[in-house]
Formats: C-alpha cells, structure tokens, sequence
C-alpha cells in the first residue's frame, strides 16, 4: 500500500507538483501517464525521496514519513520498503548480471554468499537471462539489462516497486519483452506503480490510470473509464494527441 497525501514539490522557483493525494491498494497496478514535464516522474521519485517533497507525508505499508521533518533514518527505512527499476538501467558495468543482482542481496538484505547466488539465479531465470549469468551488462541489448534491472529490483522483495519510464530508452523491438516480464509481475500481485508511454501497457496491465498535467493530477480511473470516457479537456487533449 502506498499512500501519499498533499505532496508539493519545487525545483527553485518551478513548481512541479502541486498538493497530490494518491493512494495505491496492495497489490494494485497503477499507470501513471502524462505529457512530458507534467511531473510524473518526480512523483514517483517522492515516494522514495529519490526526490525530496517539500511537503506532505508519504506511508509505504505501515510506515509513515511527514515530509517536514523526515530524518535520515525515516527515508532509509522508506527505502528499503520500494524498489526502483529506471528508464537507464543504473547497472554497474563493471559487473556480470548476476553479480549486479547479487550485490542488492549482499549488501542490502546482508545475505551469505551462496545464498544471495542462490536467489539471484532464480530471478534471473525469472526474467529469462538464465543463459546470460556471466555477461557484463556492455553485452546485453538494452531490453536485457532493463530485465536484469528487473531482477535486482525483484531480489530486494520490496512492498512497492516503482517503474520509470522503463521501456524509453529501448529500440522499439525490444519492449515488447521487457513490458512482458512487467505484465508477469504484475500478475504476481506485487503493488506497482508505472510511468510509461505505452498506452497498449497501460490498457492491458493497469488497475487504474492517473493522468497528470501541470504538476496535477487531472484524472483517475479504470483504464475503460480514463481512455474510453475520459471526462476531462485536457485529457481528452492528450489521448487525441498520442493515439
Ligand atoms: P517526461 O515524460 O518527459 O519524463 P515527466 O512528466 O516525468 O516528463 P518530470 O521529469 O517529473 O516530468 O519533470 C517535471 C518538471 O520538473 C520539468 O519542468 C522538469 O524540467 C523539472 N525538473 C525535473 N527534475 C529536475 C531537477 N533535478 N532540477 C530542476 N528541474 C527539474
């Protein structure tokens, strides 16, 4: 379960995110769509102080931070509660895939080796790159490493796991099989929340879809009311735009 309550946030004099409230059930999948710039990934960053609010407070399961007065100890806490899978990847290059995955068992759930290496193959035959274990990431195609991205956001068992833009950076041919492992997931019932694009995702996959503009939300709903009876202007606007 997340919820966030009243979340501001401000780069100097450019306010991006102005007093959002969004609760997201266990297990729910939320989309999060958007214009460029509206904000949505700066949200999603708030709910693990990725980003710093300037306001609000963010609960993640039974844990609750009042952005005011957030200590270190608090955001550390929230931390280990999400997990993060980023339009970039953020592997290390200089690791295999499986040492990139084993590295978030070992250093953050402190596991024994053959434990952590254990789990890590597991996961990495979970998102199809059993076959790939010993590979450095600079000879993995970009949907490869977003699926080893995927695995080590999976290995830190988070409550929540936050998705940016996930499938942006991929040649288009490769989506395809990263959304995949996404929609498996999923299915798994883990709570998700999604930046994306990919309005054919967001369709399938999501429980409900926010869509935000200006550092709002403007609307919310079930995918069937947000792009088949969409009740706001500007959303209306940006579903002609990019359909
Ligand atoms: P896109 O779909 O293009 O990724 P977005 O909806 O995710 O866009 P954000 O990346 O959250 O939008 O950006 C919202 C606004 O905040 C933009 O005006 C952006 O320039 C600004 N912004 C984001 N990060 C920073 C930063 N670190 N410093 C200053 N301004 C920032």
């Amino acid at each position: 379960m997340i919820a966030l309550s009243h979340i501001s946030k401000s780069f100097g004099r450019n306010q991006v995110l102005q007093d959002i409230s969004l609760n997201v059930n266990t297990g729910e999948v939320v989309v999060i769509l958007g214009p460029s710039g509206s904000g949505k990934t700066t949200l999603l960053r708030c709910v693990n102080y990725l980003e710093k609010p300037g306001s609000g407070q963010i609960a993640v399961g039974d844990f609750q931070v009042d952005c005011s007065r957030a200590r270190r100890g608090d955001i550390l806490q929230l931390r280990r509660k999400t997990a993060m899978v980023f339009q970039q990847y953020n592997l290390f290059r200089h690791k295999t895939a499986l040492e990139n995955v084993m590295e978030a068992l070992l250093v953050v759930k402190k596991l024994p080796a053959a434990e952590a290496r254990k789990r890590s193959i597991a996961l990495l035959e979970k998102v199809g790159l059993g076959a790939k274990l010993n590979e450095y990431p600079s000879r993995l195609s970009g949907g490869q490493q977003q699926r080893v991205g995927i695995a080590r956001a999976l290995a830190l068992e988070p409550e929540v796991i936050l998705f940016d833009e996930p499938t942006s950076a991929l040649d288009p041919e490769l989506v395809g099989e990263v959304l995949e492992v996404i929609r498996g997931i999923a299915r798994e019932g883990i709570t998700m929340i999604v930046v994306t694009h990919e309005m054919g995702f967001a369709r399938d996959v999501a429980n409900r879809v926010v869509f935000m503009d200006g550092g709002v939300i403007v609307e919310e709903g079930t995918p069937d009311e947000v792009f088949q009876h969409p009740k706001e202007d500007r959303t209306k606007q940006f579903l002609r735009r990019i359909t």
